[in-house]
């Protein structure tokens, strides 16, 4: 077991390694005082990870906390205001007061919607992150940005949130599907190329999926350790923070464009391939990194030219629409985050005038 310790506004902990979900309720005990606690999570993890029968729910039993399950359909498309309404709604029903806390057993989504829900109910209560998706774990359970979508696109509503504690059981990844599997590599890869080259050559190295102890947390702590650091210098994504916007200009607005069809981490993966690829064209960046991110990629298993493909069938003008509705404009300019080498990453403040024609030199 590993722990990192992340600080901002909070300070708070990232425990990570096998067998952590039959401890929860003691490590959560250790930052909460006895309390009513709600587990939310989709109805696939639940039937995997969650009920009144599994290690969580007990354990949390035992710690002396009063446990409540909220449920919701898997999916992207259920991270709206509704589903984080009836959550609300859940909580004020079942009386949970300021001292009461939430806890996100799930992926990106559930923690992203727990989050929200935490900031929200009664003005802000606590919440607890344990991510059961490689891309909860690497990425979304930590730096505290919590949403939903709103119809015109993504992350439109929300707020900056941070948990109490977040408990990283890497045991649960052995149910993940290797499509589930790559949209984490696809943020453990934006990691590397902003702040860790190092992480890149772990991962080409060797296959993550089939390792275990140390030969798997280390790699996962150097991404987690790459977002803590931007994040301890810049909590409100003011200035630094933007770079882990790297690959999500373009990834938001694929993913939006795709009705919520093409998962997150795989859009991602596009969106670095044709940001980088405009960069370069554009003069920005000098060339290689591109191909060295297309390399990577398909050493992964991901299938790069049908990734672009699907991104070029949406067309550069409907993802520059898509884009200037994100959160990342500001009036007539957007900032994009794009790789100088490995390791490095620059931003660039870009008239959204001019996105489409950034996105078609990057397709
Ligand atoms: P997700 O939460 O929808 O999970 C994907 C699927 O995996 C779901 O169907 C879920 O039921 C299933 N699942 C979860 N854990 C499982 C397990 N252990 N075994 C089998 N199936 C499992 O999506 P995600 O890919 O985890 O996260 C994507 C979301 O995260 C997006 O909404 C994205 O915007 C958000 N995100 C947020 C941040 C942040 O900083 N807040 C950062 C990155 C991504």
């Amino acid at each position: 077991m590993k722990t990192l310790t992340i600080n901002c506004s909070k300070q708070y902990e990232i425990t990570i390694g096998s067998g952590i979900l039959y401890k929860a309720g003691r490590c959560i005990a250790e930052v909460l005082p006895a309390c009513k606690v709600c587990i939310v999570s989709d109805g696939n993890v639940k039937a995997l990870y969650g009920g009144d029968q599994s290690a969580v729910y007990q354990s949390l039993l035992s710690a002396g906390f009063d446990v409540y399950e909220y449920t919701f359909t898997p999916g992207e498309k259920s991270k709206t205001l509704e589903t984080a309404g009836g959550l609300l709604d859940f909580l004020a029903d079942r009386r949970f007061s300021r001292e009461d806390a939430l806890i996100a057993l799930g992926g990106g989504v559930t923690g992203d919607i727990t989050g929200f829900a935490a900031a929200t109910y009664m003005r802000g209560i606590r919440y607890i992150q344990i991510p059961t998706t490689l891309l909860a774990c690497v990425d979304a359970s930590i730096g505290g940005k919590t949403g939903v979508n709103l119809p015109a696109g993504k992350n439109l509503a929300g707020a900056f949130w941070q948990p109490e504690l977040v408990l990283a059981d890497t045991d649960v990844f052995a149910t993940l599907t290797e499509e589930l599997w790559q949209d984490g590599l696809a943020e453990m890869v934006k990691a590397g190329m902003i702040g860790d080259p190092s992480l890149l050559r772990d991962l080409a190295d060797g296959d993550l999926r089939t390792m275990t102890g140390d030969a798997l947390t280390d790699p996962i702590l150097k991404a987690l350790t790459v977002k803590a650091e931007i994040v301890a210098k810049d909590e409100r994504e003011a200035g630094p923070r933007r770079m882990l916007n790297f690959g999500h200009t373009a990834g938001h607005a694929i993913e939006t464009c795709s009705g919520y069809e093409i998962s997150h981490g795989r859009a991602v993966a596009a969106g670095m391939l044709i940001e980088s690829a405009a960069a370069e064209s554009k003069g920005w960046a000098s060339k290689g990194n591109a191909e060295l991110l297309g390399n990577l990629l398909t050493k992964l298993g991901f299938d790069v030219d049908g990734l672009l493909a699907q991104a070029d069938s949406i067309g550069a003008a409907a993802l520059a629409d898509a884009a200037k509705g994100d959160k990342k404009a500001h009036g007539q300019t957007i900032i994009l985050a794009y790789p100088m080498r490995p390791g490095l990453c620059q931003m660039h403040d870009l008239q959204v005038d001019l996105l489409e024609d950034f996105f078609r030199s990057g397709l």
